[in-house]
């Protein structure tokens, strides 16, 4: 069994600054861990308690430590990624950082008008782009009927448009347009459980929050339903292993959300973009020290791989 020393033998924390406000932060802290098998990273964010925090300690303990999981393909086509950003010379500086996507996932939230004039810029910019929206469930069964009725045909899908499943469930009754899952199966204790009929028609699988390449590879393994392998903003480190789960899944050639690295001001390591894709890669961080962060920060980090530890140990058994 492993044991807390081992994890922190060669333990590093990393501050990484964004482009733009993403999901609220505008920041990242990331702790890096290096086993016999390579990097792990270890970045849950900063709001989320040790049972949240336990898997993703499992997919950094996974990838340090663990084994390699055998991979069907070399490299990964990407989906941009869109904050909730306006103007348009801003979505037009993020988008230039994406060359060759085909597909770009945009975020949206509660403002229908603003919403649309997002959707709408986009589609000035590069009409040819495959488009899927973000909502993070931040909208009623009724929010959402009224949201998408109108360009239901011009998306891939809505990832999340609601939170709870029975609302998803109510929605898909309403309105016919595919629903991609994230949070239903992320932020649940046990992601295996759910009847997704008639709810999903893609589960977006994150390794850092689901736990490790192995157990993302078994969810859609479990569900028989078309995935679409995405991150967490985690830096270069843990994208490696979204880009290992999109490389191991057979048969698996959707568009990736792996390139949300772009939106750093700076990284640990690269994953280039090269016509719409990323070769499957590990990394081997760079500029730990000059990133070096406050004693106080580490010793906040290393309390928190303790307690997630302590769950994580539990689940093991
Ligand atoms: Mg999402």
């Amino acid at each position: 069994m492993l044991t807390l020393e081992e994890i922190f033998k060669d333990f590093h924390l990393v501050k990484l600054n964004l482009k733009t406000p993403f999901r609220g932060v505008s920041y990242r802290e990331v702790a890096l861990l290096k086993g016999p098998s390579g990097w792990g990273e270890f970045s849950p964010f900063l709001e989320y308690d040790q049972y949240e925090s336990a898997s993703w300690l499992a997919a950094g303990i996974e990838a340090a430590f663990g084994d390699q999981t055998p991979l069907e393909r070399d490299e990964i086509s990407i989906n941009a990624t869109l904050p909730a950003i306006n103007d348009r010379e801003s979505i037009e500086k993020i988008m230039a950082l994406y060359p060759g996507a085909k597909t770009v996932k945009i975020k949206v939230g509660n403002d229908k008008k603003v919403n649309l004039a997002r959707i709408a810029t986009v589609k000035e910019i590069d009409s040819d782009l495959k488009i899927r929206l973000d909502v993070n469930g931040s909208w009623s069964v009724e929010e959402a009927v009224d949201n998408l009725k109108d360009i239901q045909d011009q998306i891939e899908y809505v990832e999340q448009p609601c939170s709870s499943l029975d609302e998803l469930r109510a929605l898909k009754r309403r309105i016919d347009v595919p629903i991609a899952v994230d949070e239903l199966l992320r932020k649940n204790s046990d992601p295996f459980s759910l009847n997704l009929e008639d709810v999903a028609d893609f589960l977006v699988l994150k390794v850092s929050p689901l736990g490790g390449v192995t157990r993302a590879k078994k969810m859609a393994e479990h569900y028989q339903i078309p995935v679409v392998v995405s991150s967490a903003l985690e830096s270069a480190v843990g994208i490696s292993q979204g880009l290992q789960l999109a490389a191991a899944l057979k048969g698996y050639s959707n568009d990736s959300g792996l390139a949300t690295g772009v939106l750093f001001e700076s990284d640990v390591g690269a994953h280039p973009i090269i016509a719409g894709k990323i070769r499957v890669s590990m990394i081997e961080p760079i500029g730990l020290l000059a990133n070096s962060c406050s004693v106080d920060r580490i010793e906040w980090w290393q309390r928190r791989v303790k307690d997630s530890f302590e769950i994580y140990r539990k689940l093991c058994k």
